[in-house]
């Protein structure tokens, strides 16, 4: 169903880093495909993202500041900090000011200040979750939201709801989606399997590693460079791996790489709130060997299109490498042509942000 109203929306970006960069992780696609999906609804999208930010396609404002330090990286009772000049304060300080020909305001980043400030607006304020439950001051700011007006709030998979607790059963969990006329379907892979995200211990590389060198097969790990010591770790727990570093590649390099690939290894430690690198994988054709934990596990359907792993057991994935064969690749691509297109993604916000706006439309509020 398509709604009759186009709205005129404004996108806060994650101020971890500038849009492009890799920094902001899976944010920074996401942010991209929903504007895009949005637009192609025939909404108005703007996006208030840091200074270097660039999105193709999309009209980006850009703030300058100091970036926010990553939430993953704090430890789970870790106060709330801002560093001198926050691009955080000053991205909502514009939104502040150039709320007013906007119907909806949409909430990117994972940071106190924007759950806190929202009832401080005189727009409503959409937030999208990117993550589980890490720390318990947002948890409690999240919480909050939630109590006040459960509309407001999505998340990407139930999975990564329920790591908030039994309050979150009634907000949206949206999936996610891709551009699929960006990735190819590959139906010959080479003898290589891949590992795609930030290098960064909460993503268990070392896992991936580990049943490579027990398999003896050939892996190639692309993404964001953020902890080059974790690296460094785990090539040397691992020397007997055929392991190489493909670098952080932008989607259409990555996707030819990654397409010819034989299976996709996702072996993340933490719960991972969706995993847009699994649907990628799974758009181009090739099966994903995952933990059964978090987003990946709600995506890959055991046995058809990858196969879901007892978490963090290694015999487990050596099992799984092992029969990756039995997986059509086909089936694959058209999971992902089914579920996590742009135009379903954009049905599944849309509905999400006219449950958030329409109260206020009611109100007398709305532009109609
Ligand atoms: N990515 C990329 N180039 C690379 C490796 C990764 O653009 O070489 C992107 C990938 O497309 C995905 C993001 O990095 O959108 C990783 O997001 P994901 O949701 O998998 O994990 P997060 O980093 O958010 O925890």
């Amino acid at each position: 169903m398509r709604m009759s109203n186009s709205l005129d929306l404004l996108f806060l970006s994650t101020p971890v880093g500038a849009l492009g960069t890799g920094l902001g992780g899976g944010v920074e696609l996401t942010l991209k495909n929903i504007a895009q999906a949005m637009q192609e609804r025939g909404h108005r999208v703007r996006v208030i993202a840091p200074e270097g930010s660039q999105c193709e396609g999309i009209a980006v404002s850009t703030v300058p500041g100091t970036l926010q330090v990553t939430a993953q990286t704090q430890g789970r009772d870790a106060s709330i900090e801002l560093p001198p000049h926050p691009v955080l304060g000053a991205m909502w300080e514009k939104a502040r000011q150039q709320q007013q020909p906007f119907d909806l305001i949409v909430n990117f980043a994972y940071d106190w200040l924007p759950f806190y400030l929202t009832p401080f607006f005189e727009v409503p304020v959409a937030h999208l979750v990117s993550m589980g439950s890490i720390s318990e001051a947002m948890d409690e700011v999240i919480l909050n939201s939630i109590d006040r007006n459960p509309a407001s709030i999505a998340f990407h998979t139930r999975s990564q709801a329920e790591t908030f607790g039994e309050r979150t059963r009634n907000c949206t969990c949206l999936g996610n989606g891709i551009d699929l006329s960006l990735y190819d379907f590959c139906e010959t892979p080479v003898d290589r399997w891949a590992w795609v995200g930030r290098i960064a211990p909460e993503k268990g590389l070392e896992d991936a590693v580990a049943a490579v060198a027990r398999t003896g097969v050939a892996l190639t790990v692309w993404g964001k460079m953020q902890f080059p010591e974790y690296w460094e770790d785990v090539r040397r727990r691992y020397p007997e791996a055929k392991v190489e570093y493909g670098g952080f590649l932008p989607t259409q390099a990555l996707q030819e790489q990654l397409g010819r690939c034989r299976g996709f290894l996702m072996t993340p430690k933490w719960v991972e709130a969706f995993g847009n690198v699994t649907i990628e994988a799974l758009a181009c054709g090739v099966p994903v060997v995952a933990y059964r934990r978090g987003g990946p596990s709600e995506i890959v359907r055991d046995g058809e299109t990858g196969w879901l792993v007892e978490p963090d057991r290694v015999d487990g994935l050596v099992q799984a490498i092992q029969q990756i064969d039995k997986i059509d690749r086909r089936t694959c691509r058209r999971q992902a042509e089914a579920e996590f297109s742009i135009p379903a993604l954009g049905e599944r916000v849309e509905t999400w942000l006219c449950r958030v706006w329409e109260p206020r439309r009611h109100r007398g509020h709305g532009q109609l």
